[in-house]
């Protein structure tokens, strides 16, 4: 029998912010800030498909956390042969260090420019349009990995549809995708590609059974390379939210 390895998104897959929950019935705090307050929760049904996979399967975070921020969650990765992170950018064995034969974001000289450039753009974008938010590049690995934009708790986030469209044909041009997903936007390089770091990992690993797991349209390059695929009921792309 073949060896079950699971690759699975975390947010809006295994967790969620409390006010994504459907009831607050059985929640339990599987995701932290830097400071240690329950950010993200899981329901009773994700504590027992995540119990489930990790008793059967080898399971692999594919996640647009970097790893600091994958290290704020609970889930138990500690085991995970791989994680991958910020969007598929770094793959790490167990160990934490880079995987053997992957090539690394500082690498990718005129992607660094494009992000670094694009960086500066969208604040001047955001200060001419007078929008709530806030934008950063993410950094994991001590490379810069993408530009994250973010709309205000409070704002309305219709600007990030908006910056999107404005901001794709260029983008997509020199670099890879923008991915939009509620409140928040993240300009993604061509080496930050979750198909891509499974790909590699499938080369690995070899002959298993691959699950894959995701909620949301970045993660659908994925899902297709695996054997089955499991979406969330109540996700992006079931939901076809067009963004
Ligand atoms: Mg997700």
């Amino acid at each position: 029998m073949l060896s079950l390895v699971v690759f699975t998104d975390i947010d809006d897959t295994l967790i969620q912010t409390m006010t994504k929950c459907p009831s607050t019935d059985g929640l339990k705090a599987l995701g932290f800030d830097s400071q240690g307050n329950a950010l993200s929760y899981a329901t009773q049904q994700q504590q027992s498909l995540i119990r489930l996979f990790k008793e059967k399967a080898r399971v692999i975070p594919v996640t647009g956390r970097n790893l600091k921020a994958l290290k704020q969650t609970d889930i138990g990765f500690h085991d995970a042969p791989y994680l991958v992170t910020s969007h598929g950018a770094m793959v790490y064995e167990n160990g934490l260090q880079p995987a053997a034969g992957w090539k690394h974001p500082l690498d990718y000289a005129d992607q660094q420019q494009h992000l670094a450039d694009v960086e500066k753009q969208v604040e001047q974008w955001m200060r001419v349009n007078k929008v709530e938010g806030r934008c950063r590049i993410i950094i994991d690995h001590d490379a810069p990995v993408y530009v994250s934009v973010k709309a205000g708790r409070s704002s309305r986030c219709d600007w990030l549809h908006e910056m999107k469209q404005e901001f794709i044909r260029d983008w997509s041009q020199h670099a890879g995708d923008i991915h939009l997903n509620g409140n928040n936007l993240a300009f993604l390089p061509v080496f930050a590609d979750k198909a891509a770091a499974v790909s590699f990992l499938k080369g690995i690993l070899g002959d298993c059974l691959y699950i894959g797991v995701g909620d949301s349209y970045s993660d659908q390059g994925f899902l297709n390379l695996c054997d089955f695929q499991m979406i969330p009921s109540n996700s992006q792309i079931v939901n076809g939210d067009k963004t």
